[in-house]
């Protein structure tokens, strides 16, 4: 810690992460920016999360931050009370106790250039990359490489099966790990990634004619529809593991031009914890697509 520089505060910390995630570019549903905190109030030591759920709340009070950055909205709907005997009423009251700012950067973050899925791509070793879907022109986050997931190509030509394990060794490791549907044979140059659940954007990757989509939160109907008329191969894992990677590029931007302390939250928020491999691995069955899936939703 620096005895000449002033320490920054929470507005300093906030302007430094609008440069780079303007609140603009998020979804019109989308709720960003700072939800707790006295703009200035001092900042030492900050926490990256993907969710604000008790654990990690625990680990911010445990480790003694200033200030929370999450990924995911705390409040995302409207609320009409934040009594503590209710759940997210509990965090909030033990984050203002604690002196704690919260901040959310969310499909704000997923748009930069460099963004969520950036971080994402550069784990499985993508290059060349471009948006999955571009920033729509006029739009407040329309530019150069801005827009949700991205496509790039494989440092080399792997089969989705080589490719599944790849991934399984490469994201934060999940009780769950990587799925994959399609033929495990095929070979795949070119992937298009989304971190978060990417359901929505599954015509995108047929559009863009990739070998392979990894996402979070695929289902039955939409995935075996998408399949079925000769969509890419498609990897799933967990929510938690394909948001997790930013929160590297998010500390070192807080490190860099705020100068302050940020750790990044190793702990696991995906609700799955626990994996059992079926008694022999054959290849899975393949469904009959069904057509009438509700309305996809995405919430990042
Ligand atoms: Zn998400």
């Amino acid at each position: 810690m620096s005895t000449t520089t002033a320490v920054p505060t929470v507005a300093d910390v906030v302007a430094e992460l609008e440069r780079r995630y303007p609140p603009s570019w998020a979804e019109e549903w989308d709720r960003v920016g700072l939800v707790l905190g006295e703009p200035d109030a001092q900042v030492r030591r900050v926490l990256c999360v993907v969710d604000v759920v008790p654990e990690t709340v625990a680990e911010a009070l445990a480790a003694g931050v200033d200030m929370i950055v999450a990924h995911h909205p705390l409040l995302l709907r409207g609320v009409s009370s934040v009594a503590p005997t209710t759940y997210k009423g509990r965090i909030i009251h033990q984050l203002i106790k604690a002196d704690i700012a919260l901040y959310v950067a969310h499909t704000n973050a997923d748009v930069a250039a460099p963004g969520v899925s950036d971080a994402l791509a550069g784990r499985l070793g993508l290059t060349d990359l471009r948006p999955l879907q571009p920033a729509r022109p006029g739009t407040p986050a329309a530019g150069e490489g801005r827009g949700v997931g991205r496509i790039g190509r494989l440092p080399r030509p792997m089969s989705l099966a080589e490719l599944t394990r790849h991934a399984a060794t490469v994201l934060p490791v999940t009780a769950v790990g990587v799925r994959a549907a399609g033929a495990p044979d095929r070979i795949v140059r070119t992937l298009a990634v989304c971190g978060g659940s990417g359901d929505s954007f599954l015509a995108d990757a047929s559009a863009a004619g990739v070998d392979a989509y990894l996402t979070a939160d695929l289902r039955h109907h939409p995935a075996g529809e998408h399949l079925a008329t000769g969509g890419p191969a498609l990897l799933d894992a967990t929510h938690w593991a394909t948001e997790r990677p930013w929160l590297d590029d998010l500390a070192a931007l807080l490190r860099g031009t705020s100068g302050v302390e940020a750790l990044v939250s190793d702990l696991d928020t995906s609700p799955w914890t626990v994996h059992a491999a079926p008694p022999s691995t054959g290849r899975p069955a393949v469904a009959e697509p069904v057509a009438d899936d509700k309305e996809p939703d995405r919430e990042g």
